[in-house]
């Protein structure tokens, strides 16, 4: 009775509001701005899923999966840019703990996964064992009360039904990447994971949960860790990643376009 009393007064004093426009409403994001967000439907490297140059046909992977390709990290995919709306959202989630903005990722995510058919072709989300979130240090997730990556991989559950699994954790506490150099990333990472063994079936396929790929450094790390423990494949999938300014336009672009076409079908890449 209490807890109810309670629930109804929280849900008074603190409506739900669209956390784009601050409009209340039950959505996440509203009907307004949800759409407004753009997906990443661009040409991708078919391994890493890093952009592509849209004038440079027949290329399918991009220069670093062609120099040497991570095994490891099979491949991976990131529903949006990340910048405007989905980058204020990560900040608010990560750095203000501010719980919310996870589902109005999370509706990204949704909304992504059902229009991006090259994505939802490549991803096994219905043959994989399990998503796993790239899990924090345990003293940074005192800080931050819970595990961005974890609140995302949850709302992805919800989509693809498959279960959430905490198959992985943070042995040693690491220095945040930003404003790492690649090769700085690499080492920061290097054996600051663990698997929890009993979590693995060996030989199974395991979906990765970030919130943003940048380098790729950690998510590689972790798949490398899973392996080792004796996972089969490991793909990740990022809520966000970082793209150059001008294909930016593209990406909206298309995402209008999506939206216009009749059929609701996404763009084939
Ligand atoms: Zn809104
Ligand atoms: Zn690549």
């Amino acid at each position: 009775m209490a807890r109810a009393v309670l629930a109804w007064l929280a849900r008074w004093l603190f409506p739900a509001r669209c956390q784009g426009c601050g409009r209340l409403g039950p959505e996440p994001l509203c009907d307004a701005c949800l759409p407004r967000v753009p997906l990443m439907l661009l040409p991708r490297c078919r391994w890493c899923g890093h952009w592509l140059d849209p004038l440079a046909r027949g290329v399918e992977r991009c220069a670093d999966c062609r120099s040497a390709r991570a095994d490891d990290l099979l491949l991976a995919r990131s529903a949006a840019p990340h910048e405007g709306l989905t980058r204020r959202l990560v900040v608010r989630l990560k750095y203000h703990r501010h719980q919310a903005a996870a589902e109005a990722l999370g509706a990204i995510l949704r909304r992504w996964l059902r229009h991006d058919e090259e994505a939802a072709r490549a991803l096994p989300l219905d043959s994989a064992a399990a998503l796993v979130p790239v899990p924090l240090h345990r003293r940074r997730q005192r800080w931050r009360s819970f595990n961005q990556a974890r609140l995302l991989a949850e709302t992805l559950a919800e989509e693809c039904g498959l279960p959430v699994v905490e198959a992985l954790v943070r042995v040693r506490p690491t220095r945040p990447q930003v404003g790492l150099a690649a090769a700085a990333r690499e080492r920061n990472v290097k054996g600051a994971f663990a698997a929890r063994d009993e979590c693995i079936v060996s030989g199974a396929t395991y979906v990765l949960v970030d919130d943003v790929y940048t380098s790729g450094a950690t998510l590689r790390e972790c798949a490398r860790t899973l392996r080792a423990a004796g996972a089969g494949q490991v793909v990740a999938v990022t809520v966000a990643r970082p793209i150059r300014e001008d294909l930016l336009g593209l990406a909206r672009r298309w995402t209008a376009e999506m939206d216009r076409s009749s059929d609701g079908e996404g763009r084939a890449l």
